[in-house]
């Protein structure tokens, strides 16, 4: 690390996004400074419009897949569109970010000698014969379906941290993330709690894919964003995981439209779409490992993290209609 900065000063990219732009406010909260490198791909301005001009932030607009030149004290890469609908939008590109940008970023943390986190999934373990997955699971992918751009390129970006970890000593820390939640997603970017709320909030039809017999387990974004600091913060380079953060509390995703209809009041009718391919049939992280090294547990409960969720679309829904 570089001794002479009297607070450190951060690189996020894919700060513009959701978890980016809440994991670029707890950093200046915290006193550091922050770069937040994005291409605006799925991230929007609004995100991280509040921190424009704070005298700690500043914006780079640059796509991960072209080399990065900047003197930074920590690495955060978060760059990658996450929902099904865009990551599927354009494939190759969604593997070349997790791929290209992934040795970018550790071509970075290796010149100037930095620590360097990376946003894994809990899609690495693809449709999962093993349950509930603990790090050790290998993992069921399919290397050649619409989800693959970003399955395989999420499970090369971990071979590629742990190369250059092994190879060149880089100090690195891999989080396999469950789906999370909270304000400041993208209403259309297709995700089921997304979906789910923006439909209720309107009215329409809730899109239950599939019987909605398959699950899914939800962890709040403060929570998780915990989890990253924490796992950033362990000292040493004894630590590079992968470590699965997310909440174990597991769903049907019918339950989750239930709840949604009764915290919403809608009226809204439940209606079955198809199943999109090689939608996963369950999902709940063991997170053992995260309660003994970053002492960490998710702690809102999904109630209350969707009331906030819920709140947080009304009011962007209503500002919209009014615009
Ligand atoms: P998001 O789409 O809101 O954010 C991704 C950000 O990366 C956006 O701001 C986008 O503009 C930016 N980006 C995409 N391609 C880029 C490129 N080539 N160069 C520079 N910037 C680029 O998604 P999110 O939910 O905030 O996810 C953030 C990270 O966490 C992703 O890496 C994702 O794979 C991972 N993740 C998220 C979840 C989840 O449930 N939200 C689950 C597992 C993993
Ligand atoms: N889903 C659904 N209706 C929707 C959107 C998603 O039933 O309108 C389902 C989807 O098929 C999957 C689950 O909800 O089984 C979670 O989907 P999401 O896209 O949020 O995340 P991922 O599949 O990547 O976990």
């Amino acid at each position: 690390m570089r001794g002479y900065s009297i607070r450190k000063r951060v690189l996020v990219t894919g700060g513009a996004g959701f978890l980016g732009s809440h994991l670029v406010e707890r950093l200046i909260a915290r006193g550091d400074e922050v770069v937040c490198l994005d291409n605006l791909f799925t991230g929007i301005k609004q995100n991280i419009e509040h921190l424009l001009g704070h005298p700690r932030f500043e914006f780079i607009r640059h796509d991960v897949t072209n080399p990065i030149s900047l003197e930074v004290d920590e690495i955060y890469n978060l760059a990658c569109p996450a929902s099904p609908v865009h990551y599927q939008h354009d494939p190759v590109q969604t593997i070349k970010t997790s791929v290209h940008g992934a040795i970018n970023v550790l071509e970075l943390a290796r010149r100037l000698n930095v620590r360097v986190f990376q946003a894994s999934t809990s899609e690495v373990y693809g449709d999962p014969v093993v349950h509930p997955q603990s790090e050790e699971y290998w993992g069921n992918v399919n290397p050649i379906g619409p989800r693959s751009c970003y399955d395989e390129g999420k499970r090369c970006a971990e071979t590629l941290f742990f190369d250059y970890h092994r190879q060149y000593g880089i100090d690195i820390r891999i989080a396999r993330i469950f789906n999370t939640y909270g304000p400041r997603m993208h209403p259309n970017d297709g995700r089921v709690i997304s979906n789910f709320i923006v439909q209720a909030l309107r009215g329409e039809d809730i899109t239950i894919y599939g019987d909605g017999s398959q699950t899914r387990s939800f962890c709040f974004v403060d929570d998780m964003v915990e989890g990253f600091l924490r796992y950033m913060d362990v000292p040493g380079r004894v630590c590079p995981g992968p470590v699965n953060i997310g909440n174990p509390r597991e769903f049907t995703i019918r339950q989750l439209a239930e709840m949604v209809i009764e915290m919403t009041g809608a009226k809204s009718r439940l209606i079955n779409c198809p199943l999109p391919k090689d939608d996963p049939k369950q999902r709940q992280p063991n997170i053992s490992r995260a309660r003994e090294l970053l002492d960490w547990a998710p702690k809102t409960e999904v109630e209350v993290g969707l009331r906030k969720t819920i709140d947080y679309f009304d009011k962007f829904l209503s500002t919209e209609d009014a615009g």
